[in-house]
């Protein structure tokens, strides 16, 4: 019955357009002041249902699934499938079956700015001056995650408008183009499967678009708002952590084409996907607000590595280091790069101390801080301030038990040579644990840091850092939620060589 089904649906597509059962997208912005944006897709059922991933809103039960609207579906006949929304973002077409070819069509009304979002709005899709931005997750109805086909997906868009996506674009259906497949009108891409058409972030509109090659990379940024004219900024805060980063991993992440798209917004905050990231900044770009800004993007690109090339197995029980050592790593290379000046660098100590005692003594959250990755954007004190905190003391640590000639450095080193390459083109690789972390860093000081993850990280015991301030020369005064570091007249030169070792000069 299966085979004999796949036989017909072969027929029928070799005698149409398509020349085989190849997945496609087309998205249509209709003008260039939109309220709905238009999505046709064609592509072979994995079962008889299809769906949109949700993303948490308290005030959306099925989150941007529920902004879909007018969802019909043909066989490739055009024959219409009645269809029936089965909740939490799945539709099922009925008396399809797993290898039926359809042609699916909806509009999802632009309102996402409306809703709260669980990981911010960065993370979703919203309206600009400039145009549209959206995650794929926010724009794809899809039949399955699994394929790793190439989706072809093509945008027809208002006059002066230009799609900027993380895919290499089609030159006149010419597969494997440059990348720049014009400046506006119909624009055409290949995304390589279905994960990496939904987990990435597009831009479509009148934005600043321009292509860089770094330190072996190329950014596509797309920039909207004011920040056009910041470019260069952007460029030269990026330039000098790439090689660092990947030094310090020693090698590249699973991509080296990213699109970056930056847009100012209400409030600060950004996504990383596997070839793309997403940042609204809130506030003016300049080399004296950089604290803010450049963080977001020093933490973005190491998420390339730490999140996305190299990723833990469970779902959220390792938020802790994927946020937490990120958001470290990024003070220690804001600092050792000299784009953070050291006043910068000790408010962002203060700040990542400050976050986990008030997540600890004055929000009262009880979880672990394992635990509390699961409501990790309520929780991000303890997940991510606490998490930078075991990074710090953890580095401190390791550098204590090797006479400062191995650090946290050579834990990322260490995950990334064993876990690296998790993402590459939908390939699994072999994921992170706990316990792997808990080996690792016990490898890399030659002595056992088992007690110090049981207490602090799969525990609730509470961290007391000031020890690990004064073990590299620091003192942390702390008084309530206020926070003062200073250097210690009396640190030895040891210490003082490990905050050097750690900070830079
Ligand atoms: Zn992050």
């Amino acid at each position: 019955m299966k085979s004999f089904l796949r036989i017909v649906s072969t027929l029928i597509l070799a005698g149409s357009a398509a020349a085989h059962a190849s997945t496609s997208y087309a998205v249509t912005v209709a003008n260039d002041k939109p309220t709905t944006i238009h999505v046709a897709g064609t592509f072979a059922l994995v079962s008889d249902t299809i769906g949109m991933y949700v993303t948490s809103s308290p005030q959306l039960e099925d989150g941007q699934a529920g902004l879909v609207r007018n969802l019909v579906a043909r066989d490739s006949e055009g024959a219409l499938i009645d269809t029936e929304y089965a909740g939490k973002g799945d539709w099922r077409l009925v008396n399809a079956v797993a290898g039926q070819v359809v042609e699916i069509e909806y509009d999802i009304a632009l309102v996402h700015g409306d809703y709260d979002w669980g990981p911010g709005i960065d993370e979703v899709a919203y309206r600009q001056d400039d145009g549209l931005f959206f995650t794929g997750f926010s724009l794809f109805v899809v039949p399955g995650y699994e394929s790793s086909e190439l989706v072809t997906v093509s945008f027809d868009l208002p006059e002066g408008w230009r799609a900027s996506t993380p895919w290499l674009g089609v030159d006149a259906g010419d597969v494997g183009g440059d990348g720049d497949s014009g400046n506006s009108g119909d624009q055409t891409f290949r995304a390589a499967g279905m994960m990496d058409l939904v987990r990435n972030c597009l831009f479509l509109g009148t934005h600043l678009e321009e292509t860089v090659s770094l330190e072996g990379f190329t950014f596509v940024l797309a920039l909207g708002g004011e920040f056009k004219a910041q470019k260069q900024l952007f460029v030269d805060a990026m330039a000098p952590l790439l090689p660092a980063y990947v030094e310090m991993f020693g090698g590249m992440p699973n991509a080296s084409r990213y699109l970056v798209v930056i847009n100012p917004g209400s409030r600060s905050d950004g996504g990383a996907f596997p070839g793309s990231y997403s940042m609204l900044i809130k506030g003016e770009v300049t080399r004296e607000s950089a604290a803010v800004w450049g963080h977001g993007i020093a933490h973005e690109l190491a998420h390339f590595w730490n999140g996305h090339t190299i990723a833990p197995a469970s779902g959220h029980e390792e938020e802790w280091f994927k946020e937490g050592f990120t958001d470290y790593l990024t003070i220690v290379h804001l600092a050792r790069s000299g784009l953070d000046p050291w006043q910068v660098t000790s408010r962002k100590l203060e700040n990542m101390a400050r976050r986990y005692i008030v997540a600890k003594r004055l929000m009262g959250i009880e979880d672990s801080m394992r635990a509390a990755g699961a409501d990790k954007h309520k929780k991000r004190f303890l997940v991510c301030g606490g998490g930078s905190l075991v990074a710090f003391a953890l580095d401190v640590r390791i550098r204590e038990a090797t006479d400062n000639t191995a650090g946290l450095d050579d834990l990322m080193k260490a995950m990334y040579s064993e876990f690296g390459g998790v993402e590459s083109s939908g390939a699994r690789g072999r994921r992170y644990t706990f316990e792997d972390v808990v080996r690792l860093a016990g490898e890399v000081s030659g002595e056992s840091q088992k007690a110090f993850f049981q207490s602090y990280v799969d525990g609730t015991e509470y961290l007391d850092v000031v020890p690990v301030f004064d073990a590299i020369g620091l003192r942390l005064t702390t008084m309530m939620d206020e926070f003062y570091l200073s250097e210690r007249e009396s640190a030895t030169p040891a210490q003082k060589a490990m905050a050097v070792s750690i900070f830079g000069e």
